[in-house]
């Protein structure tokens, strides 16, 4: 059993928490709202009203929050939990983040003597509460051989994939093909019932075929084929299309500092920031189906 500090109990965070507390380990939650904190007492959850607080008895140290500043800040600001751990404490942070703050959270970590992986999520908050999260794991083997445990209380499949910032190199690679599949698809889709196509054909034929893909089949665009995706639902998320453009910039961002080639991941990105822009940043990313074909209600 861990000692586990959990920090950022949001969306994510707290169905985190709740299959660490299942697995049998000991967790303190502390988010800098207060809301949010409450809100997790409020469930039954144990809170931490400070961040020194959350650190004093743990042994591992999980974070889970929106950005590599957030990030940065949490770790190496004065009073953050590179200041306030315990020697020997593990620190894992699951956010999808940009590789540069990731790698230097871990080196900061590493020269205060921690030992650090990142290790974003696939999956929503739907595994979340199911405990089935695809975790990527960036870090020394030591790392990932000490974090193994502690994350399969919320995910089975668990991959080390290479030293520190290659969890999240991964976790940005993986959603900047989801983002641009669902853009392809909705393309697909709109120029099919122009050709006189009903969905449910096209459904049938390309999920067997060569043009199948993840989003097509357990995501698909359109009311019908799918009966759990969020086109059922007026693209109520899901994963949010505010979300897929923070992805798809990391992926953009990734690929102007390392010189790689990416146009179509740029002209997928500029169409969620048109999704964003209009107003629908909440819809499910596979509303970008709703815009392509001038179809989208008013946000
Ligand atoms: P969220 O906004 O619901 O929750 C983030 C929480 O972190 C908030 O409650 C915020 O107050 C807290 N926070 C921010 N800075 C903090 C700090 N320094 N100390 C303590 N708490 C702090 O976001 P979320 O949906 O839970 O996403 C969290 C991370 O997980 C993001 O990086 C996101 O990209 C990633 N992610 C989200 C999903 C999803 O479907 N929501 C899926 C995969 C990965």
């Amino acid at each position: 059993m861990a000692r586990i500090a959990f920090i950022g109990l949001g969306n994510m965070g707290r169905p985190m928490c709740d299959n660490l507390t299942k697995a049998g380990h000991d967790v303190v939650g502390f988010d800098v709202v207060a809301a949010a904190r409450d809100a997790y007492a409020a469930a039954g959850g144990r809170v931490a009203a400070t961040l020194a607080e959350a650190l004093a008895d743990a042994d591992t140290i999980i974070s889970m929050i929106p950005t590599g500043k957030h990030v940065r800040a949490a770790y190496e600001d004065e009073g953050g939990v590179l200041t306030h751990a315990r020697p020997g404490t593990m620190l894992i942070d699951c956010s999808t983040i940009d590789v540069e703050s990731a790698r230097a959270v871990s080196k900061a970590a590493a020269e205060a003597g921690f030992i650090m992986v990142d290790a974003p999520v696939s999956g929503a908050v739907p595994a979340a509460q199911a405990g089935t999260l695809t975790f990527m794991v960036g870090g020394t083997a030591e790392g990932f051989e000490r974090a193994r445990p502690v994350l399969a209380a919320m995910g089975p499949k668990i991959f080390h994939v290479g030293a520190s910032g290659n969890g999240v190199a991964l976790k940005i690679c993986n959603n900047m093909m989801a983002g641009m599949s669902m853009v392809a698809i909705s393309e697909v889709l709109a120029l099919a019932e122009k050709l006189g196509l009903d969905h449910q054909t096209v459904y049938d034929v390309m999920t067997v075929s060569s043009g199948n893909c993840w989003a097509l089949q357990n995501y698909c665009p359109v009311p019908g084929p799918v009966p759990a995706s969020p086109a059922n639902r007026d693209y109520q998320p899901g994963f949010a299309a505010a979300m897929m453009l923070k992805d798809m910039r990391l992926s953009q961002a990734a690929a102007a500092t390392s010189g790689a080639a990416t146009p179509l991941a740029g002209s997928a990105a500029a169409l969620y920031q048109m999704l964003v822009e209009h107003g629908h940043g909440n819809k499910d990313f596979s509303a970008v189906f709703a815009l392509i074909t001038g179809r989208l209600t008013s946000a």
